[in-house]
């Protein structure tokens, strides 16, 4: 059993459940977008990362769920074990969790605070307009898959860390410090068909997308978004899956139908981002990947 089988039978009679936040109507024109996730020592960042940089992940893999679905964040919750109490430590983190609040105007009202070993959990709500929200179920047979910038840098510097090794700062960077793409979702409301955040790898993340769309998809190697550093570790080792199966990206997964296609292009320019092309909807069920010789398993807690 692995974790979506988990959550299947035992959580599936949850409402709403199968999307990155669960909608609530709210009143006649909108609705609240609501998601949680919790941040383990060990699990999700080295024992020693920064408490800036421990904040920083845990509210932006958050406002990322609520990009995932086009919602202008509003409020979040946070619940906080310790294994102890430092003071520096804690003026650290709730420096780094301010500034990030306050740059999407976010307010903290409330949480719970309990002494274990470290964990984060953070609960974000925000709004969107009714039945405008971006769904993983829009997919649509013939729509273009799109990437916001590059696949697998976190990946790769989470292998090195594993490894001994000392990632880049830029590969860093975007591991311990990765951009919430609210900007660009709200730029694709009434654009893309459907979306997603990549938490989990692009291979796992657009088999939800298929799965809630009830439709397949077929995405070529060569297309994917690489920077340099991932682009140079691929050509030496092959190892496609960290830029396929690594997880940790935050980038946005998205669909669009061939008559809205020409919106990309004017994204891209007005928000400075790389959007890229990576393959269509299909009818045939399932991910078939153009290029792939190995096989990847993308992360799953069990
Ligand atoms: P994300 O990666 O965006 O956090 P997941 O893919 O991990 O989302 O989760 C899949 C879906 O299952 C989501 O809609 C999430 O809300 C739901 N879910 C996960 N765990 C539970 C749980 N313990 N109880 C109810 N729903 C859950
Ligand atoms: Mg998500």
């Amino acid at each position: 059993m692995d974790e979506f089988d988990l959550i299947n039978q035992y959580f599936g009679w949850g409402q709403g459940i199968g999307d990155d936040c669960a909608l609530v109507l709210i009143n006649n024109d909108k609705q609240l977008a609501t998601t949680v996730d919790t941040l383990i020592e060990g699990v999700h960042f080295p024992q020693n990362t920064s408490a800036q940089d421990i904040a920083y992940k845990s509210l932006a893999v958050n406002l990322s769920d609520l990009a995932a679905m086009g919602a202008t964040p509003v409020f979040f919750t946070l619940a906080i074990t310790l294994p102890n109490i430092n003071k520096k430590w804690l003026e650290n983190f709730s420096n780094a969790l301010k500034t990030l609040a306050k740059q999407h105007n976010i307010a903290l009202v409330g949480g719970d605070t309990t002494r274990g070993k470290l964990s984060i959990t953070i609960n974000a709500t925000g709004v969107v307009d009714k039945n405008q929200a971006l769904l993983r179920s829009g997919a649509k047979i013939g729509d273009s898959i799109f990437v916001s910038n590059t696949l697998g840098d976190a990946a790769l510097a989470w292998q090195q860390i594993q490894n001994q090794q000392i990632p880049s700062n830029l590969l860093l960077q975007q591991f311990n410090r990765p951009k919430p793409q609210i900007e660009l979702a709200q730029s694709l409301l009434g654009i893309a068909n459907s979306c997603i955040d990549i938490s989990d790898g692009l291979e796992q993340d657009l088999s939800h997308i298929l799965a809630q769309s009830g439709v397949g998809a077929s995405i070529d190697l060569q297309t994917l978004p690489l920077s340099k550093v991932v682009m140079q570790y691929i050509t030496k080792t092959q190892d496609w899956c960290v830029a396929l199966a690594g997880g940790d990206d935050y980038e946005l997964c998205f669909t669009v139908s061939p008559t809205r296609i020409h919106h990309i292009k004017s994204i891209e320019k007005d928000l400075n981002i790389k959007l890229t092309k990576i393959g269509v909807i299909t009818e045939k069920i399932g991910l078939k990947i153009l290029g792939l010789q190995q096989n990847c398993q993308s992360y799953r807690h069990f």
